[in-house]
């Protein structure tokens, strides 16, 4: 067994939309080979790990749900383990709330009865939610983002709205800040990320193609990190989260470890 591991960003690292980003099938094969523990970490709020296993594996990616940790499965599990009995009221998708009603939360469509109001992407998002939000928003214990992408990646590299564009829609509105955004570089996704490690944290390299996500994870969780360049067209020349390696897509990760 090789005592090393990656953590792999999903979204413009491993495909772009439904797009497999070239070369990286090839890679997760290649470190699968090499006995490389590997983790895909992703921002993505809508499909549960077991749903991303199955996207996965459908584009030729093997990968078990066991490796699969996403914003939606860390925003599931912190509202159960600190809110277990406060109603919720979704600002996202049918996906997301899902995962929050299999995890045993309670929603709520109430924004009067909602003690906790979640924001995140939701393609079909409009007028009515952003009311239902703002409204909910006025006495609610906890305003709580899945995750902060802003933008994300689509087929074409071009950015489109994520979940941070929804929950900084809500609190524009609401004239209210976010009590918490999970997803990545969130601390208790960080501490999800430590939980599931085979190997100590720094025998792991976390390849990702967004600096203040990816690249934040991975220094808070002391590992290396490479940027890929094969997310959003555009990379920010100038960040506080300047990455051990970059690289222009996951193929090249392979000669790094
Ligand atoms: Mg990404």
């Amino acid at each position: 067994m090789d005592d090393r591991g990656v953590i792999v960003d999903l979204d413009g690292t491993v495909y772009r939309g439904n797009t497999p980003i070239p070369g990286a099938a090839e890679t997760i094969a290649t470190l699968r080979e090499r006995d490389v523990s590997i983790i895909f970490l992703t921002n993505n709020p809508v499909l549960s790990p077991e749903s991303l296993s199955e996207r996965l594996t459908a584009m030729g990616v093997a990968a078990a749900p066991e490796e699969v940790i996403s914003a939606g499965a860390v925003t599931a599990r912190y509202l159960a383990e600190n809110h277990p009995d406060q109603p919720v009221l979704v600002v996202g998708s049918s996906g997301l709330c899902e995962q929050l009603t299999d995890a045993g939360l309670a929603l709520t469509d109430d924004p009067v009865a909602a003690s906790v109001v979640v924001t995140s992407y939701n393609p079909e998002f409009g007028y009515e939610d952003l009311t239902a939000g703002l409204q909910a928003l006025d006495d609610a214990a906890l305003f709580l983002g899945t995750d902060p992408d802003r933008v994300y990646p689509d087929d074409d590299g071009q950015p489109i709205p994520g979940s941070g564009a929804i929950t900084n829609a809500v609190a524009g509105v609401a004239n209210r800040e976010p009590d918490l955004v999970l997803g990545k570089p969130a601390f208790e996704t960080v501490e999800t990320v430590l939980d599931s490690l085979e190997h100590p944290p720094s025998t792991y390299l976390v390849v990702g193609d967004s600096p203040e996500t990816d690249i934040a994870f991975g220094q808070r969780a002391g590992m290396d990190t490479a940027l890929v360049r094969s997310g959003l067209t555009e990379t920010p020349e100038s960040t506080a989260f300047q990455p051990d390696h970059v690289v222009d897509s996951l193929a090249d990760v392979v000669s790094i470890l």
